[in-house]
């Protein structure tokens, strides 16, 4: 192969075979060897305009890592990838890598595999770093909810000298990527991430949930000069239908949750996974991986082609034994005191509005029964808000989360914002806005213009603040 054809190839990431990784939930993906790390880097371009770093929620400048990476200075590429992005470990794993689908080198084979090296930056090179707070503000902000938001939040806020609270209802930070299968991420990547906040001024309060006695009032009264809520959606919806109150019909975030602390060890011979979202892949993938030889299968009311979940995964999920079944949404659980099937309508295409979109609607009377006795229900979550007060008047978005009604994230309620995100990156950069819109108000409050990020390892001069668009030139270290 020539020089120029091998530009073209990804470099293959090593990966389990499909029979030994459903023995147990150890790690699908394995990470690069140096050498092959860069190699894969050597494919980008570095490109003048990168489009990668367009396409990021929070602007990473992968472009510079990649090409630190190219020339085998993994310390740099580690240091510059954490210069702004403090969870770095976990995304490094679980980023759903929108830089990748903007990737130039997609349209001309296949491209960069970005979050890939971000990881070898991060195992490869020395990303024991610890961040340097600026000069104390002496004004405390409380966070509620320790999910990528609350965290990326509680990061920009301590960078600029402020103390920050963080609430968390959980015994745990992380949020939902608590749930997150080990053999997606193994070991506790957001522990680790968080190791590196320890010079911040920011303290973890556990298994305090805000509501009727935590309120943001409450919070304010105490002292609080600001306070962030970064709740996301952590009650599952539910699909109203009858017999979802039976044994053995389970929610799968908590069922996700109980399978990453070792608290469910089997499920029932034939289990049925309602949802076609990565929730719902998640939950089908550990179900495989905790009844070896039962009858696993996924359904979704839509196309194969529309599951949020993306090809990615239904294409590792496949020769794991995985059945898919498309276009079937759910009328009822059968069973008196334990589930004996479910019954689903026929769906079929639409044939495409104004827009070209095409609905999926039912098919009149054509029902499939799939029999079970095992029913995760995974069709998405909504925010737990019990007990906040009626007067913040949380805007709560098609995804669950609650936003504040401004466009700075600020809530009815002054002092107060509130929002969140649809995946850990995205989730990072509403944690952003947020803390800048906080920085911007308390600074305003004092005569003060608002900053930008200080140097997260205490340099005298600020990073170059990425604009919306294209990224600064390559930076280094
Ligand atoms: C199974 C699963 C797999 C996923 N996989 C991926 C993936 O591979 N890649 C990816 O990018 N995204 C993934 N996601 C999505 C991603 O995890 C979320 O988009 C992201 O965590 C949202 O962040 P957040 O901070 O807005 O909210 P959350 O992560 O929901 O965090 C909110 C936090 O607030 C806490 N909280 C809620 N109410 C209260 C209260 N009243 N008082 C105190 N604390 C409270 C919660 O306990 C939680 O810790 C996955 C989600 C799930 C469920
Ligand atoms: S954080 Fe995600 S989207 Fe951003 S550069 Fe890394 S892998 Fe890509
Ligand atoms: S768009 Fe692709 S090829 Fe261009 S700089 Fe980004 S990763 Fe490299």
């Amino acid at each position: 192969m020539s020089y120029a054809e091998a530009r073209y190839h990804r470099i293959s990431v090593p990966e389990e075979p499909p029979v030994e990784r459903i023995q147990g939930f150890d790690e699908v993906l394995r990470a690069y060897s140096k050498e092959q790390a860069i190699m894969e880097a050597s494919r980008c371009l570095q490109c003048a305009l990168p489009f990668c770093v367009e396409a990021c929620p929070i602007t990473q400048d992968c472009r510079g890592y990649i090409g630190l990476v190219a020339s085998g200075d993994f310390d740099a590429a580690a240091r510059l990838t954490l210069r702004e992005n403090p969870l770095s470990t976990t995304l490094c794993k679980v980023c759903y890598h929108y830089c990748e689908d903007a990737c130039i080198m997609k349209h001309k084979g296949i491209p960069i595999a970005i979050r890939h090296l971000k990881r070898a930056a991060m195992e490869l090179g020395n990303s024991q770093l610890e961040y340097v707070p600026s000069a104390p503000r002496n004004q405390r902000v409380a966070v509620v909810g320790a999910g990528p938001a609350g965290l990326m939040a509680a990061w920009e806020l301590g960078l600029r000298g402020y103390g920050v609270t963080v609430f968390e209802k959980m015994p745990v930070a992380g949020g939902q990527a608590e749930a997150i299968p080990q053999y997606r991420m193994p070991n506790n990547e957001v522990v680790a991430d968080l190791e590196r906040f320890k010079n911040l001024d920011v303290t973890f309060v556990y298994g305090e949930k805000a509501g009727a006695n935590l309120t943001p009032h409450t919070l304010m009264a105490e002292g609080y000069r600001a306070v962030y809520l970064a709740v996301g959606a952590s009650k599952p919806s539910s699909p109203n239908i009858p017999g979802e109150s039976l044994p053995g019909v389970i929610y799968a975030l908590d069922f996700l949750l109980d399978v990453n602390q070792g608290k469910i060890a089997k499920l029932g011979n034939r289990i049925v996974v309602v949802g076609g979202g990565d929730v719902a892949i998640d939950s089908v993938r550990s179900a495989v991986r905790l009844s070896p030889g039962a009858h696993v299968s996924m359904v979704y009311r839509r196309t194969k082609a529309e599951a949020p979940c993306g090809p990615e995964e239904i294409h590792e999920a496949e020769p794991e034994g995985v059945e898919f079944h498309w276009l079937l949404s759910p009328v009822k659980i059968l069973g008196v005191d334990r589930i004996e099937g479910m019954v689903f309508q026929k769906m079929e295409l639409a044939p495409p509005d104004a827009s070209g979109r095409r609905a999926v609607v039912p098919i009149p009377n054509a029902f499939v029964t799939l029999e079970c006795d095992t029913v995760i229900v995974a069709i998405g979550q909504t925010a737990d808000l019990d007990g906040f007060p009626a007067d913040l008047q949380l805007k709560i978005g098609s995804k669950g989360w609650p936003e504040g009604s401004h466009p700075d994230t600020m809530t009815a309620v002054e002092g107060v914002f509130a929002s969140g995100g649809k995946s850990v990156v995205h989730a990072m950069a509403a944690g952003t806005r947020a803390a800048e819109s906080i920085d911007a108000y308390l600074r305003k409050k004092d005569g003060l213009p608002p900053i930008p990020r200080p140097d997260p390892f205490g340099g005298s001069v600020p990073p170059p603040k990425t604009p919306e668009g294209y990224s600064t030139p390559v930076w280094r270290a």
